[in-house]
C-alpha cells in the first residue's frame, strides 16, 4: 500500500506574466520505508510538488486540480486546519531549503524540538523530550548544550542539521527533505544520511529526497523521479535509472557525472534552457534541447509509458532506450 499517492497535480501560481504551470500533471507515489529522490534542474518543481503535498504554498501558489493522498485521504480536500493539526509535523514533516526560515525566531531551538515532540506524544515528559532532543543533535553531529540558543546563533550549516532534528524528533511516517545536505562538508552529509536511514529502518519512515546532488541519490534512493518543465518525465528503480536511462534528459544528467559514486558533485547543466512555464505550448517541453528531437517530439506532447525493465516514460524514443544511451555515449567521447 502506498503512503503518498500523488494522481495529476497540478499546481500554478499567479503572476502578472500569467499562470506558472510548476507541477503540470505529477503522478507519484511513495511507500513506507522508501526513499524517492526526486531530482532535476533548478525550476523543475521539486520544491513545488514537496510544498504541495503538505499544503505550505505562498500565497500566489494554488493546487488547480489532481490529488495527493495520504493513507487515502485526499489532503487538497481537507480544511488547511485539519492539515496543520493531523498531518503536517505529526504525519509529514518537512526539511526545508532554507533551514533558518523552518525556524520561529523568538524561542530557543531546543524549545521548538521540545515543543513539536511533546504536541505528538501526549503522555513525554518535558525532560524526556529534552534528552531526546540532546541526542538527535549529537546524532547530527551538533554540540547537545546548543539546544539552549536562538536560531540566529547558529550558522546556516548548523541549522539545517538542527532541522533534520525538528523534522525525525517527530517520528513522522514521511519525510520531505529539500536539499537537506546543500553546502555541508561530506563528513557532516554522511552523518546526516546516516542518521536519516537509521530513523527510516527504525520507523518505516518513508521519505521525499529533493537533491541536486547525484552521489547522494546513488547512495540513499530506492526509487528516482525525474522532473523536468513540471512534469516528470523518467521514473522508476533508482538502480535502473542510473545505469539504464530511458529519457534523453536522464541520459544528459547522467552523463555529466562520469563516476558517480566519486565525492559529492553538483549538477551540471545541460545545454539550452528550460521551457517557459506560462505557456509551454504542445509538443514535448525538452525538444528544443533533445539530442534525439523528431518532428513528431515537436508536435506531440508524449504521454506516460511504462517498459519492460519497470520505468515510466515521458518520451516518443524511449523504446529505442539502448540505441540512444549509446549514441549519447559516443557523443560524450
Ligand atoms: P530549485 O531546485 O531551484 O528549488 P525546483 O525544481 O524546486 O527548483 P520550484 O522551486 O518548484 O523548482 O519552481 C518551479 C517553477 O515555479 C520555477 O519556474 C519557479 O520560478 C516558479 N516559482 C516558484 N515559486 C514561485 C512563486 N512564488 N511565484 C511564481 N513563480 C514561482
Amino acid at each position: 500500500m502506498n503512503l503518498i499517492e500523488i494522481d495529476n497535480l497540478k499546481t500554478y501560481y499567479r503572476t502578472e506574466a500569467g499562470d506558472v504551470a510548476a507541477a503540470d500533471g505529477v503522478s507519484l507515489s511513495v511507500s513506507p520505508n522508501e526513499t524517492l529522490g526526486l531530482v532535476g534542474e533548478s525550476g523543475s518543481g521539486k520544491t513545488t510538488v514537496a510544498k504541495s503535498i503538505i499544503r505550505l504554498l505562498p500565497d500566489n501558489g494554488d493546487i488547480v486540480s489532481g490529488t495527493v493522498k495520504y493513507n487515502g485521504d485526499d489532503i487538497t480536500e481537507m480544511s488547511m486546519k485539519d492539515v496543520q493539526r493531523k498531518i503536517r509535523w505529526k504525519e509529514i514533516s518537512m526539511i526545508p531549503q532554507n533551514a533558518m526560515n523552518g525556524f520561529d525566531p523568538v524561542h530557543t531551538v531546543g524549545a521548538q524540538i521540545i515543543e513539536a515532540i511533546r504536541a505528538h506524544e501526549d503522555d513525554t515528559t518535558k525532560a524526556n523530550a529534552r534528552s531526546r532532543a540532546k541526542e538527535l543533535f549529537e546524532d547530527l553531529g551538533l554540540d547537545a548544550e546548543r539546544i539552549d540558543d536562538y536560531p540566529h546563533q547558529f550558522s546556516g550549516g548548523m541549522a539545517q542539521r538542527a532541522m533534520v532534528a525538528l523534522a525525525l524528533a517527530v517520528n513522522p511516517a514521511v519525510v520531505l527533505a529539500d536539499e537537506p545536505t546543500t553546502a555541508l562538508d561530506v563528513v557532516i552529509q554522511d552523518r546526516i544520511l546516516e542518521s536519516i536511514s537509521e530513523l527510516q529502518d527504525e520507523y518505516d519512515t518513508a521519505m521525499i529526497m529533493i537533491t541536486h546532488d547525484m552521489s547522494v541519490v546513488s547512495e540513499t534512493c530506492d526509487t528516482i523521479a525525474v522532473m523536468y518543465g513540471g512534469r516528470v518525465v523518467e521514473v522508476g528503480d533508482a538502480d535502473t535509472i542510473i545505469k539504464n536511462p530511458r529519457h534523453p534528459y536522464t541520459l544528459g544528467l547522467r552523463n555529466a557525472f562520469p563516476d558517480i559514486t566519486a565525492d559529492s558533485q553538483e549538477l551540471i547543466s545541460i545545454p539550452g534552457t528550460p521551457p517557459n512555464l506560462v505557456d509551454p505550448g504542445e509538443g514535448c517541453r525538452f525538444a528544443p534541447r533533445c539530442p534525439f528531437a523528431e518532428e513528431r517530439c515537436w508536435e506531440e506532447t508524449p504521454q506516460p509509458e511504462e517498459y519492460d525493465d519497470g520505468l515510466v516514460v515521458e518520451c516518443h524514443r524511449a523504446d529505442e532506450a539502448e540505441m540512444l544511451r549509446e549514441e549519447a555515449s559516443k557523443r560524450d567521447t
